[in-house]
Order: structure tokens, then sequence, then C-alpha cells
């Protein structure tokens, strides 16, 4: 894409009421909009950063089986009533409609899901499945300061799955975990995000959540130093050890969650009267599982854990571009690279403006973060060579203008 016909900016100022890191510095570089406390428009680049931590996440839940769906953000206040949960979830946004009817905003998707299943689903034969959905939701959360970790319109990856017994479900759940791993390993979250233990329910002793390591978090965990497993500040109480490796050096930490799993069990197939017949046509319960993770949550967290006084640090595979490209006064010979490495499935951020010089197209490129940048300037041309940098290092390389392609190919890709 060419910075020239990018209707963004960067900018040199943030609203006054914008007091986190994250959505200060995605504001200055030009990726989010604010539209009021916990609202944002996602700009081309922030969308496209978006895209690519969702699309990470959508293909570890396609490698477990999840089929994607997308259900309705406007539901109907009987579902909630069916659960107990019109009175009794918090952050509901509640509107009426024009029929007189009470709706809610999705806040999360059980309500609708376990219905949906119901109407597939009557036998053991039908069993296991799970759904996922990456889809917009909804709280009227009371602390709204904390930028993309705590939106009041956020982006959310919600799977279920349903089970013929507590057995099917556990693992099933092991699975998800794994998937889980790998994906925060992909987003370049893996070595500072801990799966941590916590409080479960009716349905098993806990629940998980993963939670990555950032003073900007909300949460206190305790991090074993053995095994890197985690405990919830919420169960530390009753927890003393490590649960895993039973040893006692656990370190105090801030972090935010990024996900969270969870055994259901019948806790919403029986409100809604799903169960199913098994192989002698007997009456079963259908045992559920969810497994949630904020996209646009994680992307605010990268932000906070990725950068220096200049910016962003993009990881690799979530960053908006893989090449900033960079021409001192727009020059022939940039022109043909950008052309040369498009042809060659590079995406590349062209910063071909003609009114800015090169010390802001450099200032720019390092608030907004791409992981690599090449260097056009009329001296590099004249002696046959682009000036070669990674965003999270001091120094750049000059490349021999002919072995450019070969080389990017090798290092970025
Ligand atoms: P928290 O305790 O931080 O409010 P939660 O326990 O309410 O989170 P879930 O309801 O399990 O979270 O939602 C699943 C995932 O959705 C969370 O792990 C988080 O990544 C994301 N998420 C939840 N609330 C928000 C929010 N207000 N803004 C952005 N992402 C969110
Ligand atoms: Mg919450």
């Amino acid at each position: 894409m060419k910075r020239s016909i990018l209707f963004t900016k960067t900018s040199k100022t943030t609203p006054k009421d914008e007091t986190s890191f994250n959505a200060q510095t995605l504001i200055r570089a030009g990726f989010i909009d604010k539209v009021g406390a916990g609202i944002y428009t996602f700009l081309p680049l922030g969308l496209k950063v978006l895209n690519k931590i969702s699309n990470i996440i959508r293909e570890e839940m396609n490698a477990v089986g999840g089929q994607e769906v997308l259900m309705p953000a406007l539901t109907p206040k009987s579902v909630w009533e069916a659960t107990d949960r019109w009175a009794n979830f918090d952050a509901l946004f509640k509107l009426t409609g024009s029929d007189s009817k009470e709706y809610a905003l999705g806040a999360t998707h059980e309500e609708i899901v376990t219905p949906l299943a119901q109407r597939f689903c009557t036998s053991y034969k039908n069993l296991p499945f799970a759904v996922y959905q990456i889809q917009t939701k909804f709280r009227n959360e009371k602390r709204a300061k904390a930028g993309l970790i705590r939106g009041r319109e956020f982006l959310m990856k919600d799977l279920y799955s349903f089970h013929v017994s507590q057995e099917d479900l556990d693992s099933y759940y092991e699975k998800v975990k794994e998937a889980y791993f790998k994906i925060y390993s992909r987003l370049g979250l893996g070595d500072i995000t801990h799966i941590t233990y916590a409080s479960g329910g009716a349905f098993s002793k806990y629940s998980h959540e993963f939670q990555t390591v950032t003073d900007a978090g909300e949460d206190l965990i305790y991090v074993c130093k053995k095994c890197k497993v985690a405990i919830n500040k919420e169960i530390i109480e009753e927890q003393k050890n490590c649960p895993e490796c039973g040893c006692n050096e656990l370190e105090e930490k801030r972090a935010v969650e990024v996900g969270n799993i969870f055994k259901l069990g019948t806790k919403f197939s029986k409100p809604f009267n799903f169960n199913y017949l098994d192989k002698d046509g007997k009456t079963q319960d259908i045992i559920m599982g969810c497994y949630g993770i904020g996209p646009s949550r994680i992307l605010g967290t990268i932000v906070e854990v990725y950068n220096d006084q200049k910016g962003i640090i993009w990881p690799k595979d979530v960053a908006p571009f893989n090449i900033h490209l960079i021409s001192f006064k727009q020059n022939e010979e940039a022109e043909k690279i950008y052309k040369e490495l498009i042809s060659a499935g590079f995406e590349v951020l062209y910063d071909d403006r003609d009114e800015a010089s090169l010390g802001e197209k450099l200032n720019d490129a390092d608030l907004i973060g791409c992981t690599y940048r090449l260097i056009v300037s009329q001296k590099n041309v004249d002696l046959n060579q682009v000036e070669f940098k990674e965003r999270s290092k001091d120094n750049s390389e000059m490349i021999k203008r002919s072995d450019l392609l070969q080389f990017l190919k090798e290092y970025v890709s």
C-alpha cells in the first residue's frame, strides 16, 4: 500500500481522556480512532493487525475441528431469562426494539449457541462437535480505561464444545489448551503468557486463564518459578502451592487475561433441556465446554509489551505489513522495488510521499512499527544498494541491490 493514498495520518496528539498507553500509541500511529470510552474504530493499519491475530486464532481453531459460524449480536431477552442471566449478568447492554420486546447486545453466546446446537443434535451419533465464531461483543464495563484491553465493544473468539461425557470433554479440553499455547506462541507472546489456574465453578475444580505478563495488566497472578504455571489471585487464598509441580516458590506479577477455557458441564444444557439419546435409547445430559480469546485485547496487550520510546515493535506475524519501504523523495528505484516486492508476495507499506522529509518518514516508521524496513536514498541508488533495518535493532545493513529479493525471501518470510 502506498502511504500517499492512505487516508489516515500519524499524529502527535491523543484525546485528553485517553489514559492508556496502548490506545494513546495506537491513536498516534494511526491504527485506531477513539469514539468514546471503550469504543474504537479500527483504521486500515489497525484492522490489518486485528485480522492477522484473528486468522492465527482461526487456523488453530479449525485445526482442533472447530466449525466457524457467525451468531447475531442482537439477542432476545427470552434466552437470557432461560439461564437466569437477564437479571444476573451485570454488564449486559439492554435495549427495546420497535416491537416493544427487549433485547441484549451479546456479551457472550452460550444462550444462542446452546439452542442452536440442540436443533441439530439429538443422538450420540451427532456428538462430539465444536462451534466457534470471531465476533463483536458488548459489555457495559465499569472501568473502560485500559484502551483495547477493556472495551465496551470488543472482538472475541468464542468456541463451544458439546460432548457425550465428562471424559470426552476432558480430552477435548486438553486439545484446546494445546491450541491456545500455539496461538500465543505464533502471536509472539509465548514466553510471557502463563496458563493460570482460576476457580472453576460447579463442574470442575479449576478453570484456566491465559495471562500475559505486563505492568499494564489489571490482574495479579502468582507464577511458579519452576514450571511457569500460574495461579490467579482469587484462588491463591486456597491454593498456596503450584498445582502442577507442588513447589511453593511463586512470584507475584501483573498480567492481562488474554484468554480462558472453562468446563461448563450441564450449566447451559440443563436450562434448555438439551440432551441426547445414548446407544441404549436412554436420555443423557449434554456436557459442554467454552473457550474464549480476545483478539482486540491481544492487540492492545502486544502494544503494551512490545514498544520503545519511539513507538510500536510488532512481532513478525502480526505486523500490519512485512516491510516498510521508504524513499528519500519519490524516486524511480523505490517505485521499482515496491513493484518487485509486491509481485514476490510481500506486504509492503511504501512511504512514497513527496511532501515528507526523510526524518519524518523514519519517525513514522518507528511509530508504526513494521518489523522490517528498507530505505532507498539517492546515495543508496548510486551505490547500487538498499539499506535494511529491523525495527527492534539499532543497526542497519546495506544489501546489494541485485541480492535484495533473495535476501528478503530468506530473512523476512
Ligand atoms: P475479565 O475478567 O478481564 O473481564 P472475563 O473473564 O470477563 O475477562 P470472558 O468473559 O471469559 O472474560 O471473555 C473471554 C475473553 O474475551 C477474555 O479472556 C478476554 O481476552 C476477552 N475480553 C473479555 N472482556 C473484554 C473486554 N471488555 N474488552 C476486550 N476483551 C475482553
Ligand atoms: Mg469481564
